[in-house]
């Protein structure tokens, strides 16, 4: 029985600060605006809309909380990196990013979602940096690996792990494709073992 299937929706706030007292773990999902992180959750959680694929770029960003039936929770945080989005407004969401990422206890782990094909975006190492000092472990999912072909999948993979290899943290990576299914087993038993529920 997957960890995730039967995840519910919870709530969702505009700030970090707005999010209830924890109740139990929490992984957070980050990843660039349009990276397929809403994809990538209602994959995992075996669900086509929990949350929202289409979305309006830019519109007023919102975290999203889903619940497990073991009481642990995902925080779907807002892509990032949206061009349209003023500096002043990108300036103030990455302040409350920070202070999330760097100071909730509930929080175990984070995911970060990139694009196969593009990697480590500064602004994913700035997530990274930001995350890093917690000492807490970091996977990556490249997805839209079924873009990609075989070898392009690996020297994608091989590149970001060479990258994170020296980061002195946790940093785990592994090809995902929400259209074709694939990676799910393994992202299931990463942040599974993060639950300490390796099996799933
Ligand atoms: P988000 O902004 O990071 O939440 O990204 P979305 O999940 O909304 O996905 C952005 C776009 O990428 C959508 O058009 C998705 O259909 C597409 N997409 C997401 N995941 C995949 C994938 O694994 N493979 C392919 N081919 N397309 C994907």
């Amino acid at each position: 029985m997957s960890l995730f299937r039967h995840a519910v929706f919870e709530i969702s706030v505009a700030k970090p600060q707005d999010l209830p007292e924890p109740t139990g773990p929490e992984i957070a999902f980050a990843g660039r605006s349009n990276a397929g992180k809403s994809s990538a959750i209602n994959t995992l959680v075996g669900h086509t809309r929990l949350a929202f694929v289409s979305k309006v770029p830019g519109r007023t960003q919102l975290i999203n909380l889903f619940r497990l039936k073991n009481g642990a929770a995902l925080v779907d945080l807002p892509g990032y990196g949206y061009a349209q989005v003023p500096m002043a407004v990108r300036r103030q969401w990455q302040a409350l990013l920070e202070i999330y990422l760097a100071r909730r206890q509930a929080l175990i782990g984070l995911v970060m979602i990139m694009d196969a094909r593009r990697p480590l975006t500064d602004l994913d190492r700035q997530m990274l940096n930001w995350f890093g000092p917690t000492g807490k472990p970091v996977h990556c999912l490249l997805t839209k690996a079924d873009k990609l072909t075989r070898s392009e999948q690996a020297q994608a993979l091989r590149a970001v792990q060479a990258e994170v290899a020296d980061a002195g943290v946790p940093i785990t990576a592994q090809l995902f494709s929400s259209l074709k299914k694939t990676g799910l087993e393994e992202a299931e038993s990463v942040i599974g073992g993060w639950l300490g529920n390796p099996e799933c």
